[in-house]
Formats: C-alpha cells, sequence, structure tokens
C-alpha cells in the first residue's frame, strides 16, 4: 500500500512513514500532477479537499476524502477503511520517505549519545538526510501513539 498525501496532510504523511508506509508528500504539485502520478504508481490519494478526491475517482483513482483536521484523528479515519497494522514499522525516513539501512558504526559513535550507545545495539539510518533512527525517545513515543489510538 503506497500512498500520496495532499498538501494539508503534512504531519499526517510523516506518522504514516514511521508506520512503515511508503508515503509521497510533495507542497508544490498541482492537482493534475497528482492526479497523474497516483494513476500511473497506483498510490492511494489522501486529501481533505472534495474536489480533488471526485477527480480522483473519476479518473479511477482509489482516493480517501478525509474529514478531520488532526493527525490523530486521520489516522483513526483511516484505520477504519485500511490496515494499517501490516507494515514494518520504523523502516521509513519520517522525513523523506527514504527506507532506512543499518547505519555506519562510525557515524553512531560521533552522533549518538554516549548512554544510548550502551543500551541500544541496532541502528539505521537515512541514506537520503542521514537522520540516525534508534529504539527509544521519539520512535518509542510515536510507538505509543500508535498504540492508544489501537493502531
Ligand atoms: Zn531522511
Amino acid at each position: 500500500m503506497m500512498f500520496f498525501a495532499d498538501r494539508m496532510l503534512g504531519k499526517l504523511a510523516k506518522k504514516l512513514r514511521l508506520l512503515g508506509f511508503d508515503t509521497l508528500y510533495l507542497s508544490q504539485i498541482e492537482e493534475d500532477e497528482i492526479l497523474k502520478l497516483c494513476f500511473e504508481t497506483g498510490r492511494i490519494l489522501i486529501t481533505r479537499n472534495r474536489e480533488l478526491h471526485m477527480k480522483a475517482l473519476k479518473q479511477g483513482i482509489r482516493s480517501l476524502l478525509l474529514k478531520s483536521d488532526s493527525w490523530r484523528q486521520q489516522l483513526v479515519e483511516l484505520s477504519k477503511v485500511l490496515d494499517l497494522k501490516n507494515a514494518d514499522r520504523m523502516t521509513r525516513c519520517s522525513l523523506c520517505n527514504a527506507e532506512l539501512i543499518l547505519a555506519n558504526p562510525e557515524k553512531v559513535k560521533q552522533k549518538v549519545p554516549l548512554y544510548v550507545q550502551q543500551i541500544r545495539n541496532e541502528f539505521y539510518e537515512c541514506p537520503v538526510c542521514g537522520r540516525l533512527y534508534w529504539e527509544g525517545t521519539h520512535v518509542e513515543h510515536a510507538l505509543e501513539e500508535f498504540r492508544r489510538l489501537n493502531l
């Protein structure tokens, strides 16, 4: 399942990536380009724009129209029609959507606080922006949020 998140859904896009879903989010893109991209790549369009939603449906694109403007409620709306439980969590960069790779140990030594290095063994890195990921802190926080939303 791959998504395209429309303009107003930047926060939701980040959360979907943390859940493990390939989610494109581009703030500077014309509606026609969005539709073309979704059509050609089979991405599901997620939008709060009814007009865009209707256009997408007419072109045979799978589109989901969200009502809420909070990302938590948006996730709940999505989870009612899609299975969000079935993805490999923490495999994508929340900023770039790139797939994470095992982090270079040298980089971990330089950038990760010592106490974290002592309690964690696995570190991942985004090949695009270089951000490091490990279990704990923001990752734990995100997982906790998902559990609370029953995702
Ligand atoms: Zn990144």
